[in-house]
């Protein structure tokens, strides 16, 4: 049956095959990829969407964004690159080499999946089904059931629609669609404010919810939901103390240095510590679902099961609040001290646990240390300047608890929750000072770096909390080598004591059309311990198997140190590094956020001397 032109069907037509046609989204899909022109994606979509039923568009929002489920939804297909390709290699009967070719044309299961499979008889899909089909395929349990799943889904679809679904499950639909695109298009496709139905998105958290109240006319009804998380604001880097304070310097005031006057007056900031530990956002005290508790990464992962001790704590907290800070493994001090943060290798004993045992919470305590404070009451606070969420950040963590008189005076903190047994807080304030001078940012930096801290970060006290960006309001100031965040794309067997696990990695940044370029090779930095995991994980995630070499899905992030950048030839990058050793895994990082090629260039252009490898 052709069904091309599916989406010019009649009502009586649509009906029958249970609402708007699956190939039409593919189609969609399909067209999107294939323009770079941000606007024409805009119109297509808001084309698209305008023409189906609402509870349609509802669904179809989402998947354009590239999620299965919404965000608020606790939700999770769980479905690897290695089942999808198992589904794949069944249905399409392709030998090995031919999946591992049609893999390395595209880099892209879907696109893979569009070359393999044939045109064939297929019933026609609906995107409720798609919907049918994911609810499914989150209730199964295991790696059988859901290969049953996935294949009785596939078998139905065809080449185009298959394309799509991989993609989608995969979480990488690479139309160039950004979740903010497909809110403009669907404001425009049901007359709404794109500003309105973009904070609607941000308070409710349920793109196909807004969908359905955009199309109600209803959008101004949003209110702030927690239990779903807010972008969250990033700071740009500084290389030196000049730098940063250069970057704080008032303007005028800066006219007047240049002409001999005086030393440059600076703009209001507060400078704290810049921790080692995980960024999180909590959210807790909802009255309506008491006992509930949210924490959140940046890669907008729920962390409840790595950390029930955090759970537990804030329980029972009175207040609704949603709180931005770092969770740190802790050393617990004697009475009234706090302690002070272990390194982030301590922390990540507790990362990815399916279960954290008693030992494991006694041996490695975690501690939320709050540096801001985005909603509170029933009232979202990302618009007032940070001076003042400060302030009631400060009187928060006071009326909570006993914490101690000054609020500046150091790590050495009140305490707001005493655990049962190590009796010491799990709330911490995180310190602030205001900045004045070079000398104070120095010392402060010194100062950070003693107490085993990665260095400092410097806020405008003027700024607004802006979720998701990376700007100027907010700098770090970091260990003065460069390290640079990147992913595993390649895995190679080490020799002697290491013969049987993958332990030296082939690593990328980003490129400019988010292509992935490699920059180095690094084998030293981490754990037996580490190296086993990583190992395993990487055998899950071979694309191409070489015998000694593996490529591997790009999707676990390393932090890399390096002395220095040499213009080279062994990667495509046209980089290498000098002596790499791999700092940690940072599996709080998404894919998506590792440094990009400017960065390598950048730094490289900073350098003093320029080395081309010979
Ligand atoms: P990066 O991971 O290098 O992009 O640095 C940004 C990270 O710094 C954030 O995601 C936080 O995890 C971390 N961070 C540590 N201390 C602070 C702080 N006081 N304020 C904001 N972010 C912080």
């Amino acid at each position: 049956m052709a069904l091309a032109g599916a989406h010019n069907m009649t009502e009586q037509e649509k009906s029958e095959t249970g609402g708007a046609p699956l190939l039409a989204f593919a189609e969609l899909c399909r067209d999107l990829a294939a323009t770079s022109k941000k606007l024409e994606k805009r119109a297509r979509m808001a084309a698209y969407l305008g023409s189906l039923q609402v509870e349609d568009a509802a669904r179809a929002a989402l998947y354009l964004a590239g999620a299965p489920f919404a965000e608020t939804d606790p939700r999770r297909l769980q479905v690897g690159g290695s089942l999808l390709g198992k589904a794949l290699a069944q249905l399409s009967g392709a030998s090995p080499q031919a999946m591992q070719a049609a893999y390395r044309r595209h880099g892209d299961l879907g696109d893979a999946a569009f070359d393999l499979l044939q045109e064939r008889q297929t019933a026609p899909l609906a995107l409720q089904d798609l919907e049918e089909a994911f609810t499914a395929l989150a209730l199964a349990r295991g790696p059988l059931a859901k290969l049953q799943l996935l294949l009785a889904l596939l078998e139905r679809a065809t080449p185009l629609e298959a394309r799509y679904i991989i993609k989608l499950a995969s979480g990488d639909m690479r139309t160039g669609v950004k979740q903010s695109l497909v809110e403009e298009a669907a404001a425009a496709a049901f007359g709404a404010e794109p500003a309105q139905l973009r904070r609607a998105v941000m308070l409710n958290g349920n793109l196909a919810e807004v969908v359905r109240m955009a199309a109600a006319g209803t959008l101004g009804q949003a209110t702030m939901r927690l239990f779903h998380p807010l972008g969250f604001m990033l700071a740009s880097p500084v290389d030196s103390v000049e730098e940063a304070l250069a970057r704080f310097a008032e303007e005028v005031a800066l006219e007047a240095a240049a002409a001999g006057a005086m030393t440059p007056a600076l703009r209001a900031a507060q400078l704290e510590d810049k921790y080692d530990g995980m960024r999180a956002q909590l959210h807790c005290g909802d009255r309506t679902q008491a006992g509930r508790v949210g924490l959140f990464s940046r890669n907008r992962e729920d962390l409840s099961e790595s950390f029930p001790d955090l759970i537990e704590a804030f329980a029972t907290f009175g207040e609704a609040v949603i709180l931005d800070g770092e969770i740190l493994a802790w050393q617990p001090g004697d009475e009234r001290a706090t302690g002070r943060a272990l390194p982030f290798s301590s922390l990540q004993q507790r990362l990815g646990r399916k279960r954290v045992t008693a030992e494991m919470r006694e041996a490695t305590p975690v501690i939320f240390m709050a540096f801001d404070l985005l909603f509170e009451s029933g009232e979202l606070l990302l618009e007032l300047p940070l001076r003042e969420r400060r302030e009631r950040l400060e009187k928060l963590v006071a009326a909570h608890g006993a914490l101690t008189s000054d609020p500046h005076a150091g790590p050495d903190q009140g305490m707001l929750f005493a655990s049962g047994t190590g009796g010491f807080a799990r709330l911490i304030l995180a310190p602030a000072v205001p900045l004045t001078d070079v000398e104070q940012l120095e010392a402060a930096y010194a100062e950070a770096r003693r107490r085993g801290n990665e260095g400092v970060m410097l806020k405008a006290a003027a700024s607004s909390y802006q979720p998701g960006r990376r700007g100027l309001a907010w700098l770090k100031l970091k260990r003065e080598l460069a390290t640079l965040d990147v992913v595993i794309t390649g895995a190679e067997f080490g020799n002697g004591r290491r013969a049987g696990v993958l332990s030296d990695y082939t690593f990328a940044v980003r490129g400019p059309g988010e292509q992935l370029l490699n920059v180095g090779k690094a084998y030293s930095g981490l754990t037996d311990a580490e190296i086993e995991e990583l190992s395993r994980r990487l055998m899950e995630q071979t694309l191409e198997d070489y015998g000694h070499f593996r490529t591997v899905i790009p999707s676990i992030v390393l932090e890399v140190a390096f002395n220095n950048l040499m213009r080279s030839t062994r990667h495509n990058s046209g980089f290498a590094m000098r002596f790499p050793r791999i700092l940690r895994l940072r599996d709080d990082k998404p894919v998506a956020q590792i440094d990009s090629l400017a960065r390598v260039e950048e730094i490289y252009a900073s350098q003093p001397d320029k080395p081309v490898e010979s």
